[in-house]
């Protein structure tokens, strides 16, 4: 299995060597600035007691203060969380946004867990990190598995161990707690916006384009809600439990509805059950991963016929991936450009909270549009530029930016 921070490293190279990057700005970008880790202890229903290891990466603040989400996930390592908190330092940069990177992680199947354990373990997190946290300092919100009601446990905690109302210290709260219109669907509406730019690039034709959706989550199930009203044929989505396909366009209203109440997308009416592998290799126009890291590897990159691969996962390309797509024209509209939509809200989310005054969803989606369509154009932009894919594109998109504000800073 491929080390997702050695995958981030070799991303990171290929764009330095493109653009001559700073040998010093690159050396300290080789490794976070802090990780901090923790192992917490609960009590569980049953009176035994239960230990759960858990980070916090803190990679580069050079932007502003360290942001990234929280995972909950039996796989999660240490050095998975290091990945994805130097991709959140380079996505908030690609958006623009006054932001650095961080990113949190707890090994545990969150699915064996009753709602009180859940508690338990996401008011233990806070205890544990709570001294780095803050608005100022690194502000988490919600990755897989984690969602607005364990950001609101975790605001609870953080405000109780401080003795402040602090709403600013995490993103992704219920409406009720600050939380912001529209951050539910923030990560798929970024990818909307996104993927209409890059259509019209490759003169697509939504009425007329195929999608298979890797992961009906938080962001692939809104994602292809959004992508049907547009016009597009989602034909095949899939989840941890199996993949469906379909000659035609699903339902999607009625697809959620049966995933609520099988817990699983397998199953629904007019469609044939496969397997996510051959989700990822169908004669689709536009593939999209939104469920984890390394989905596309060597071993079945040759064999992908999407003609576009939009990235709402974080991750799911690995470089040995991402040459053979580029020989075979193949467009990766990667994680951190596709993906931003979901920061540059609990961004949002943030300032709302800073000036106490709350914004409407047209505000909101206004906003979310203009930051994402000018990203666009600037990275493929560098693209044209360079001659180089859209991945590295985006990093040297960030790396300026990243680069410098280290060097305005004073690298030492
Ligand atoms: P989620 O927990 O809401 O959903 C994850 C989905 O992936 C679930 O449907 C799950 O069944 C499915 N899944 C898990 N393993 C799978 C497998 N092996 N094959 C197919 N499906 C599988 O999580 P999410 O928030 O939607 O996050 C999904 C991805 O998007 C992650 O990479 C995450 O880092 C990224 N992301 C999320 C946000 C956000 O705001 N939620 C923002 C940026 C990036």
């Amino acid at each position: 299995m491929n080390n997702p921070f050695e995958n981030a490293l070799t991303q990171l190279s290929r764009a330095a060597n493109v653009m001559k990057l700073d040998p010093q700005v690159h050396e300290k970008l080789k490794s976070p600035k802090k990780v901090h880790s923790a192992s917490i202890t609960i009590i569980m229903d049953n009176g035994s007691t239960k230990t759960f290891p858990a980070w916090r990466s803190q990679y580069n603040d050079a932007l502003g203060p360290y942001k990234g989400g929280i995972r909950y996930h039996p796989g999660v390592t240490e050095d998975e969380v290091k990945a994805l908190s130097f991709w959140m330092t380079m996505k908030c940069a690609v958006v623009g946004l006054p932001l650095g990177g961080g990113k949190g992680g707890i090994i545990v199947n969150p699915k064996e867990l009753s709602e009180t354990e859940l508690e338990k373990l996401s008011r233990g997190y806070i205890q544990a990190f709570y001294q780095h946290l803050g608005p100022t300092k690194d502000v988490p919100a919600p990755d897989v598995y984690t969602n607005s009601q364990i950001m609101a446990w975790m605001l609870d905690e953080y405000e109780k161990l401080t003795g402040e109302h602090a709403p600013g210290m995490i993103t992704g709260k219920p409406l009720c707690l600050g939380g912001s219109r529209g951050r539910d669907k923030a990560t798929a509406q970024g990818g909307v916006f996104v993927l209409l730019e890059a259509v019209k690039k490759m003169d697509m034709i939504p009425n007329e384009t195929t999608v298979a959706i890797q992961g009906f989550g938080n962001a692939g199930a809104h994602m292809a809600e959004l992508l049907a009203v547009q016009g597009f044929k989602i034909v095949a989505v899939s989840d941890s439990k199996g993949a469906i396909k379909s000659a035609n366009a699903l339902d999607i209203s009625a697809l959620t509805a049966h995933k609520e109440k099988n817990s699983a997308v397998t199953g629904f009416t007019g469609t044939e059950t496969i397997t996510n592998e051959q989700l990822l290799e169908l004669p689709v126009d536009i593939l999209i991963p939104a469920a984890l890291e390394n989905q596309i590897t060597a071993e079945n990159a040759g064999r992908i016929k999407a003609k576009m691969i939009l990235e709402l996962a974080n991750g799911p390309t690995t470089p040995e991936a991402d040459a053979i797509l580029f020989k075979n024209n193949v467009v990766v509209v990667p994680d951190i450009l596709a993906n931003a939509g979901g920061v540059t809200v609990s961004y949002f989310e943030q300032v709302q909270n800073a000036s106490n005054y709350y914004w409407t969803d047209e505000e909101v989606m206004e906003k979310l549009q203009k930051i994402m369509i000018t990203a666009f154009a600037g990275v493929w932009a560098t693209k044209e530029k360079y001659a180089i894919d859209l991945r590295t594109a985006a990093f040297v998109t960030a790396l300026e930016r990243v680069g410098a504000a280290m060097k305005a800073r004073g690298l030492v």
